[in-house]
């Protein structure tokens, strides 16, 4: 699996694929795209409005750039006055990528293309492409960065653990903890690891609006009840936000920081790990994620077929959704110079 967005695995990019559902006719050079994102859960979204707005300008198309934070009606209103205004592609990044079923097929009939971003899009046959991260590998390097974290601290097991996932509403929540625990289960089933509260199952872990304080809450609750004299070595956290929360709870329990994993590379956290509180995060750099997005919008524009790298991985319940998946990167303190390297804002705190 060595693609990292800058090639397809199987068919020609600039087939025009007569006859494929997926293949445009091509429209006008300066017409509007919509880029519906959800609530400003993470900073890789909003990092993406002005990565959007930039790059779809720059490329001469009219930006129609918007953020749900209203919830989920909101994003059905906005997703509804994109079409009505005759966007010919909307960029769709779900709070709840179930909900949209009769907004998205609106879209279709009126002839416009439909991409879910970072986020799939669930149940319906109105979207054509995926984009994201390899949401399953994130997982896979989460748990990985568990294990290899506790490691490091302390060579032998057993480690005590707990575990935290993402919102229920998000189709990514799932497929980042089904990519951990694919590591992580059978060091449990062979008592290398102890999930101390016995909360093992996807629905006992999440975490409602991939909210902080909803983290903090159950990190509360579980510390006073499972670790009041019991060592905590390890928590899985999907991503840095929580990972934040979880360990001000932690901290309020006046116990030693565990590993803490997270995701996103938050400016907040790339500090935090490299002042050696925070073990690990994922790099997936949004102008990447974006910039895939934006090149898939520029081959519809001309007709042709955009690329894409997987067309088996993502069924959303209706039809598998051909993608476009890019390579997260593991960081740590030890690879973070290197990791963001190239990233003006990052490589200033890894100096
Ligand atoms: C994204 C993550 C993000 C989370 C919360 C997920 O769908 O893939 O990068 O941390 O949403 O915003």
């Amino acid at each position: 699996l060595a693609l990292t967005g800058c090639g397809r695995a199987d068919e020609g990019s600039t087939d025009t694929g007569s006859g494929g559902e997926s293949a445009a006719a091509g429209f006008p050079a300066d017409s509007t795209i919509g880029v519906s994102l959800p609530q400003k859960t993470s900073e890789n979204w909003v990092l993406a409005e002005q990565l959007f707005k930039d790059g779809l300008s720059e490329a001469g198309f009219k930006a129609d750039v918007q953020f749900a934070n209203g919830g989920v009606g909101e994003q059905q209103n906005q997703l509804q006055s994109m079409v009505t205004k005759g966007a010919k592609v909307v960029v769709v990044g779900a709070i709840d990528g179930s909900q949209l079923g009769t907004q998205l097929k609106a879209a279709k009939d009126s002839g416009a293309t439909v991409i879910a971003y970072d986020r799939l899009l669930l149940n319906t046959d109105a979207v054509d492409y995926y984009v994201a991260y390899d949401n399953f590998k994130v997982g896979e390097l989460q748990g990985q960065a568990l294990l290899d974290g506790m490691k490091a601290k302390k060579p032998n097991g057993p480690y005590n653990i707990e575990l935290f996932a993402g919102s229920p509403d998000d189709a990514n929540a799932k497929v980042f903890f089904d990519g951990a625990m694919k590591v992580l289960q059978p060091k449990i089933d062979d008592g290398t690891l102890k999930v101390v509260s016995g909360q093992t199952q996807f629905t006992q872990a999440v975490t409602q609006g991939w909210k902080a304080e909803n983290a903090q809450k159950r990190m509360d609750t579980l510390m006073s009840g499972s670790y009041s004299s019991t060592p905590i070595d390890g928590v899985l956290s999907p991503n840095d936000t929580l990972a934040r929360a979880i360990m001000t709870s932690v901290k309020a329990a006046g116990k030693p920081l565990p590993v803490v994993t997270g995701q996103d590379s938050e400016v907040e956290s790339v500090k935090s790990i490299m002042a050696g509180e925070q073990y690990s995060t994922i790099n997936k750099d949004t102008r990447n994620l974006v910039k895939a997005t934006i090149d898939m919008v520029k081959a519809l524009q001309k007709g042709e077929k955009p690329t894409v790298n997987d067309t088996e991985q993502y069924d959303n319940g209706v039809k598998v959704v051909p993608a476009n998946l890019l390579e997260p990167v593991i960081v740590t303190k030890e690879n973070a110079k290197e990791a963001y390297a190239n990233d003006p804002t990052l490589s200033k705190l890894t100096q």
